[in-house]
């Protein structure tokens, strides 16, 4: 094909660099296309870059060096380097920064998973040394051949210095070969399973929907969404598109992929930070050539160059780890509906208890709602009840409350399986001295250390300082005066082993079960019945099957309705009704217990009646009135540093060219201290944008915070669509 710019044309390249801008560079005689990735010399080094645009500008010929070399990649489209420009405007985001994401797998090494091979040219070559000479006579010898460096080192023993200078000056033609295996194909003549009237449905309103790009699969878990999404990922197969599905946690891929296996009789390619190297490096290889049908990845999968994309699924597309909170901000889920629209693809928002933002989508008709209204086989909602804990009688250190005892007892004569859940890591959140009422805290955050048992240790989950379990307290210096305040997950698990104590018991959190391996095995025994009463943070909360499971007892609902969180009812509310879906999937019925001292609360009592749309209108009304997010904009700046009085000064300066927001109708708040107003050290105030949708505050954002910064060792954050206000 043409290549787009020929030789000597000067074009814009974008590197990894953070230099703020795109440099100027002619290109090599081969020519090359925009997207094509690059070698350039800058400075004294040789950096990875992208030819990203004809170069306009007046410059000096004499001064533009020339493109290094051009790597043997596919390029990335014009859609790619369309959502990179959009990705970076919107997010406030450096081009380069977000160019790193894209390139990160490949750090320069280009050639390590190529071969590269040697034939003759038939260059003339004057004045020989004598190994050179060798060489050219054993390739000419054998022209109709090609040979890697190993073999022509041994045939002609000679160093491998002698082939690259005859490299280095065109005697020999070189040529790379891919060393990555390609993905097998999908097999479509394996029959998928019957779909049940209400799916078939689901399936053919996507079908037929041309006017959304966005679609929001709403269905209660077990309802049939990922039997209808990998009905739409053979079509867009079929199609001879690439799909792409993102999952919100790594835990959860091998489940999906064993179903992807089972549907189409080969396992997609997979992308998350679990993955080696060597193994990303050959799924990204496969994605730009177009070879992989489907990835199953991590939100970053979202910056693989696909070639041609034609469907994007989010599954569980509320959960709040697809908000990426540190370096890079952005919402994949946001991201990805972007991406979708750029593309062309279509994009599937799948969950049983969606965001506000995509309920309230659907219903302004931005995006199609597509519904799945009963559990796949007839299998029942499990029924939800409140036990109300200022009726119980519980003693000190004690979590279970007697009623929840007793239906434990039940399910265990039954043989069925029982789940607790709390979402806390650790054995305790407080560490408290009884002499002086001192608290354990973390010395580089302003939080307080969780205590683990298990391990011995005391830990700040902000920051992940680490130290031993005092003895003495710090403050008064007592001994033996340190207690343990509040149930943690391990707590949690004691607790159940000493009331049943004949029972199998397995506790699931991050800090136990560390590796994705250790937590297949757990739950491949939970789901087997080996396994009596489950114990589990948020871990256990998302996707996975469990026949057998017939009761869920969440151990502290009102954990989570504290707090000034914007969406702390929504959270709630999808973190127990999602957890409260892991029972009943099978034939038997299941219930779940909420443990509550507030029983009248709406989102308690909207999680019981199980109306779902009763609970996003009113939290639709809510929000609306107040204007804030999805009816208004938010985003936050966090300034951070080491000292105070810096960062102090910067929200001093910040304020004061506060003027040209305020003439656009946005308004400002703060600065004031975080509500974790340390971390690791670092000082954090933060201050609050507020704007209304029409407003497009990213310009005038980016121009204030540039014109603000002004100290050394003072960083400012600008995070849009916030989802952590601390
Ligand atoms: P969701 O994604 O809504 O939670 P799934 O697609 O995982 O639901 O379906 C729940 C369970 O029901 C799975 O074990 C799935 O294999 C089974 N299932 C769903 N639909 C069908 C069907 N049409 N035929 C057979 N089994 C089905
Ligand atoms: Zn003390
Ligand atoms: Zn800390």
């Amino acid at each position: 094909m043409e290549k787009k710019f020929k030789n000597d044309e000067i074009v814009s390249v974008l590197t990894t660099e953070p230099i703020g801008k795109m440099l100027a560079y002619k290109v090599p005689h081969q020519g090359c296309d925009l997207g094509t990735f690059v070698l350039v010399p800058l400075g004294n080094r040789v950096v990875m870059g992208v030819v990203w645009s004809v170069n306009r500008d007046q410059l000096s010929r004499h001064k533009v060096k020339k493109i290094e070399k051009i790597l043997d990649f596919n390029p990335i489209n014009l859609e790619m380097i369309e959502f990179i420009e959009r990705f970076a405007s919107y997010t406030i985001t450096p081009l380069s920064a977000v160019f790193r994401l894209i390139t990160r797998v490949n750090k320069l090494d280009s050639e390590i998973n190529f071969e590269k091979k040697y034939s003759f040219t038939t260059n003339k070559i004057k004045r020989l040394t004598l190994a050179r000479k060798k060489v050219l006579e054993f390739m000419k010898l054998n022209a109709d051949l090609q040979f890697n460096i190993n073999e022509i080192t041994k045939k002609c023993t000679v160093s491998p210095s002698v082939v690259y200078g005859l490299e280095a000056i065109n005697a020999l033609g070189v040529n790379y070969y891919d060393r990555d295996k390609p993905f097998p194909k999908l097999d479509f003549s394996l029959k998928g399973k019957q779909l049940s009237k209400d799916q078939k449905l689901a399936v053919e309103k996507i079908r037929r929907s041309i006017r959304h790009n966005a679609i929001l699969l709403k269905g209660v878990t077990g309802s049939g969404k990922t039997e209808v999404y990998l009905e739409c990922i053979a079509d867009c197969i079929k199609q001879n598109k690439q799909a792409l599905v993102l999952l919100p946690e790594i835990g959860l891929t091998s489940e999906f992929l064993s179903r992807v296996e089972e549907r189409f009789g080969v396992m997609p390619g997979e992308w998350h930070s679990g993955i080696s190297l060597a193994k990303r490096r050959r799924v990204w290889k496969s994605v730009s050539k177009g070879d992989v049908q489907l990835i199953v990845g991590a939100r970053s999968a979202l910056f693989l160059p696909f070639k041609n994309l034609g469907l994007i699924v989010v599954d569980e597309e509320h959960d709040h780890s697809y908000k990426q909170d540190d370096g890079v901000l952005y919402n994949a889920r946001d991201m990805a509906v972007l991406r979708g629209v750029i593309n062309s693809a279509r994009v599937i928002l799948a969950s049983a208890t969606p965001s506000l933002e995509s309920w309230v989508n659907v219903e302004k008709g931005k995006y199609l709602g597509v519904e799945l209204s009963f559990r796949y086989g007839g299998a029942l909602i499990p029924k939800i009840k409140t036990i109300d804990m200022r009726l119980e009688k519980l003693e000190k250190g004690n979590w279970i409350s007697p009623t929840l005892v007793d239906q434990i007892r039940v399910r265990l004569t039954k043989g069925e399986q029982s789940l607790l859940f709390l979402n806390r890591r650790g054995f305790a959140p407080i560490t408290l001295c009884q002499s002086c009422g001192e608290q354990v805290s973390c010395d580089q955050c302003d939080s307080r250390m969780v205590q683990h048992k298990k391990l011995d240790r005391v830990m700040c989950h902000q920051c992940g300082n680490i130290d031993r379990i005092p003895e003495k307290c710090a403050a008064c210096g007592s001994e033996g005066t340190l207690s343990a305040i509040g149930p943690g997950i391990e707590r949690l698990g004691i607790e159940v082993q000493r009331l049943f104590s004949d029972a199998k018991i397995a506790v699931l959190s991050s800090d136990l079960q560390t590796t994705a391996a250790v937590l297949k095995e757990q739950l491949t025994k939970i789901a087997h019945g080996e396994i009596d009463i489950v114990v589990g943070t948020q871990l256990i909360a998302k996707g996975h099957n469990f026949p057998n499971l017939t009761l869920v007892g969440v151990i502290d609902a009102d954990l989570g309705l504290q707090g000034a969180d914007l969406r702390a009812a929504e959270k709630t509310f999808q973190m127990i009704s999602q957890v409260s879906g892991r029972a009943g999937r099978d034939i038997k019925a299941g219930e779940t217990f909420i443990q509550t001292y507030q029983p009248d609360h709406r989102v308690i009592k909207a999680i019981v009646d199980s109306d779902l749309e009763d609970f996003w209108r009113l939290e639709a009304n809510d929000r609306e009135k107040a204007k804030v997010p999805p009816f208004g904009r938010f985003v936050s700046i966090i300034i951070s540093g080491v000292d105070l009085k810096k960062v102090e000064e910067v929200g001093r300066v910040l304020l004061k060219n506060v003027c040209t927001l305020r003439a656009l109708g946005i308004q400002v708040f703060g600065p004031a201290p975080a509500p974790i107003s340390r971390i690791k050290g670092m000082y954090r105030n933060r201050m609050l944008v507020k704007a209304d949708l029409k407003t497009s505050v990213q310009k005038p954002l980016r121009e204030w915070v540039l014109k603000s910064k002004t100290i050394k060792g003072v960083k400012i954050k600008i995070d849009i669509d916030p989802y952590n206000f601390l």
